[in-house]
């Protein structure tokens, strides 16, 4: 079955990427198609119901993964318009200018571009994102001037959040924007940031529940990506394919496709596929002292610690509420509330190391082989920093308990099909577009050779920017739509 249109870009998947490489090449008057695999999310506030989102995962993925010993679990992936993102904690912090350069000590690869590269395209999502900075809340504020007495190494800095700044006039919305679903359009993400504003244009269109499961050949070369095909049967052909599906499907898009055409020797790029996956060494601390908590967003803050430079640590956005139903069953509901008012949440991230082992599989039932044992030196980092961090907290008069994020936890997943400059040790080059091949490319976090030691989407979005800004600057469809605008009326 043929989709009758052609297009000049066809987009697969609406999250960070997606959305970014779709409102550049829609502006500058390319003829767009975004495809993305769930639908737009419900405004009726269930995705700020703490029962629906966090205790019976109603808004997860549900497909079986295999872990690197064969065993199944579900990632909390999420299948919906505007995709992570819509769940995100809105945390958008720019990569420093060294966490884009190599550490073959710990395990680093280098970008093939430099921060100032990007730079201008950071400027751009912050405005479209509306990022800004909050007001330190008294508890946190309390928390944090006695860490820095205790230690005065740890050092703390305003939290950029793309949040509305009405945000504070919404008690719900503010007390769940860390993990849940604006329903109110209040926080900037891909969808009310980037989507939002292209639904007027007549050269973009989107269809919602639109599985991408196979990319097509041009009639010429198998080296040239021509169109994708649907779940359903449905075909559609673009001069352009922009891989944006995220870090644990772009890459099994690119293999299957390799293997079907039976091209995967030609390309030096294809042994890198899936491999080098990051997704931080994450860890959720609840600490709990005397008096009760009263702070609103509360995640407005980022500490760090000199004698641990990969590692940064954030409150969780998380409120009385959601804390004490986190607190384990045994523990009597009252007392569970008791402890959730008293307490706040941190979360502590580290950056991995970049290993080919750790990767995605396009088996049949999808495999994610990540294993913290091949990245001692991270490992060793993210638990020190665990240990500091609960240690003066103590000190502060909290006790904490930390629960590390396991396998399932792909919330900042990347590195899977990297940005590099040889083709032998990389996918992609400095412009998104695969090595080897013509007509495709990749705008999310597949591409990231680092992570940083914060938190992935503000660095996603700006790459998407970049690409989608250069991509075939000279397209057939230019001429056929309006004059490119800079803004959307
Ligand atoms: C709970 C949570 C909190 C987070 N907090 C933060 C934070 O505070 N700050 C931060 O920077 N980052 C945060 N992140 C991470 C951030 O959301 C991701 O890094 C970012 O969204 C990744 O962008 P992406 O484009 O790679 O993928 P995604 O945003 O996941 O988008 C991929 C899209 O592709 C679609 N898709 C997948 N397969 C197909 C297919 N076959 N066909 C068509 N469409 C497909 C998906 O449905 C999805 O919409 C958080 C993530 C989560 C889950």
């Amino acid at each position: 079955m043929k989709g009758s249109v052609s297009y000049d870009a066809i987009i697969v998947g609406s999250g960070a990427g997606g959305a970014a490489a779709a409102y550049r090449l829609t502006l500058r008057g390319l003829k767009v198609l975004l495809l993305e695999k769930g639908a737009p999310l419900p405004r009726d506030g269930r995705t700020l119901d703490i029962e629906r989102v966090v205790a019976s995962g109603e808004f997860l993925s549900r497909e079986p993964w295999l872990d690197g010993d064969g065993r199944r679990f579900a990632p909390d992936e999420h299948f919906n318009v505007g995709g992570k993102t819509k769940w995100y904690g809105a945390a958008v912090l720019r990569f420093s200018a060294a966490e884009f350069a190599a550490d073959e000590a710990r395990g680093y690869r280098g970008w093939p571009i430099g921060h100032e590269d990007l730079e201008p395209y950071y400027a751009q999502a912050e405005e479209l994102l509306g990022v800004r900075i909050f007001d330190c809340e008294p508890d946190l504020r309390r928390i944090l001037d006695d860490l820095g007495r205790i230690d005065p190494h740890w050092q703390s800095t305003p939290l950029p959040l793309a949040l509305s700044p009405q945000i504070g006039g919404h008690a719900i919305e503010a007390r769940r924007f860390d993990g849940f679903a604006s329903a109110a359009g209040l926080k900037g993400d891909a969808e009310t940031s980037f989507l939002s504003a292209l639904t007027v244009r007549p050269n973009f269109s989107m269809i919602g529940e639109a599985v991408v499961v196979q990319l097509l050949p041009s009639s010429s070369s198998a080296l040239r990506v021509a169109g994708v095909r649907l779940a359903d049967g449905r075909e559609f052909f673009a001069e352009h394919v922009v891989l944006a599906a995220g870090a644990l499907h772009s890459p099994r898009l690119l293999e299957g496709y390799l293997a079907r055409q039976g091209i995967g020797r030609e390309l030096p790029c294809a042994t890198s596929i899936g491999r080098h996956l990051k997704m931080h060494l994450l860890t959720a601390m609840i600490s709990v002292s005397a008096g009760r908590k009263t702070d609103l967003l509360r995640k407005t803050m980022l500490t760090t610690h000199r004698d641990f430079p990969h590692s940064s640590v954030q409150a969780l956005g998380f409120d009385a509420e959601l804390i004490g139903r986190l607190v384990p069953r045994w523990v009597p509901r009252r007392l569970a509330g008791e402890i959730g008012r008293r307490a706040y949440g941190f979360f502590l991230q580290t950056e991995d190391s970049s290993h080919p082992d750790n990767r995605v599989r396009n088996t049949e039932i999808p495999t994610l082989d990540y294993r913290r044992a091949r990245m001692p030196a991270a490992f060793a980092e993210h638990r020190a920093f665990t240990r500091a961090l609960r240690r003066d907290l103590l000190r502060c008069g909290f006790l904490s308990f930390t629960q590390p994020i396991g396998l399932n936890g792909t919330a900042h997943v990347c590195g899977t099909l990297l940005a590099g400059a040889d083709p032998s040790c990389s996918v992609v080059n400095a412009e998104g577009a695969v090595h080897g091949m013509t007509g495709l490319y990749v705008v999310d976090g597949s591409v990231l050779p680092r992570s940083s030691r914060v938190n992935p989407s503000l660095t996603i979005f700006a790459w998407a920017l970049r690409v989608a800004e250069k991509l075939g600057e000279e397209p057939s469809a230019l001429a056929s739509f309006p004059a490119a605008e800079e803004t959307v009326a």
